[in-house]
């Protein structure tokens, strides 16, 4: 493209909320067939609501004062969703020490006299916590309705567990369709459970999905996915998602993301607007359109 095409190009982009950071992935949008979204604060709206807690012997009470107290430690947006479940409930969140995250997996601390572990099924198995029913069929009929199931322990037997429902953007459905719609392949990838993951992918329409990624694990698929030829655009939000921003033929950080995201971006969508990923390659092929 002429240096002027490109120049309108990036204009029009900032009119329509679409920040190109690097002009030079313009020219890339042309080749890109394949376009792979993060899920959670990408395609989600990244605010999880606490739905259901199911419990097997403490009081609600004992529970999420443990749970809470614990959780008030981290960094973590459904670590927010469980305190602010408790807090409506006006309940004291326990005091807690020796506070450690795992990432991607959970966290584990002393609170209330207790050990307790909060985290996905996979970390409550790992750390020796025995899983049987009646507890699977709680953490799969949460996770089957595309909502985020976490597990809380104390004193190495299941306690509860918390169903978290992060409600999917009104625009990923038209966004999914309009990407199909333009000839190219769409993904997602999570660090969530296969699960919940596949409720959502399943009514997005996605064409294929990763879960149970590792926060260090997304930039891999997307390196394995290119050394296949394809040219891949994704689309992250978080901390995690800025080695994959940065691995991607195009890098589209969320607006509403994390500062490190927004740097590892290519382009930045302002008003968090999935379906502003469709008008982000339509406008680099238009701008290509205008070769000399
Ligand atoms: P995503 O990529 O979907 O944002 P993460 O990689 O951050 O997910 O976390 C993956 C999973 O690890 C979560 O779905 C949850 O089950 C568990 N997890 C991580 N941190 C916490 C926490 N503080 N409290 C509860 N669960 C957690
Ligand atoms: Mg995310």
């Amino acid at each position: 493209a002429t240096p002027t095409a490109i120049t309108v190009g990036v204009g029009r982009g900032a009119e329509l909320g679409i920040l190109i950071k690097n002009s030079e992935v313009l020219e890339l949008s042309r080749r890109i067939d394949t376009i792979i979204f993060d899920k959670t604060g990408t395609l989600t709206r990244g605010i999880p609501v606490v739905t259901e807690t199911v419990l097997f012997g403490q009081s609600e009470e004992d529970f999420l004062a443990i749970a809470s107290g614990v959780e008030a430690r981290s960094e973590h947006p459904l670590a927010a969703a469980v305190v602010a479940h408790a807090e409506g409930k006006e309940i004291v969140p326990a005091d807690c020490t020796e506070f450690q995250a795992v990432s991607g997996k959970g966290v584990k601390a002393e609170a209330g006299g207790h050990s307790v572990l909060v985290g996905s099924r996979t970390f409550l198995s790992e750390q020796g916590i025995g899983l049987i029913l009646p507890v699977t069929d709680a953490f799969e009929a949460i996770q089957n309705r595309g909502e985020t199931a976490i597990g809380v322990a104390a004193d190495d037997a299941i306690a509860g567990i918390i169903g978290i429902s992060d409600s999917i953007r009104d625009t990923s459905f038209a966004a999914a369709k309009e990407l199909h719609t333009m000839g190219l392949a769409v993904g997602m990838v999570t660090g969530d459970n296969e699960r919940t993951a596949a409720a959502v992918a399943q009514q997005l329409g996605t064409d294929f999905m990763n879960a149970e990624v590792l926060p260090d694990e997304k930039s891999g698929i997307i390196q394995r996915m290119q050394k296949e030829g394809k040219c891949i655009a994704f689309v992250g939000d978080g901390i995690n998602d800025a080695p994959a921003l940065a691995a991607a033929d195009i890098g589209i950080a969320i607006g509403s993301g994390t500062d490190i995201a927004i740097e590892s971006g290519d382009i930045v969508l302002v008003q968090s607007d999935p379906l502003d990923v469709a008008a982000a390659i339509q406008l680099g092929r238009k701008v290509m359109g205008r070769i000399k």
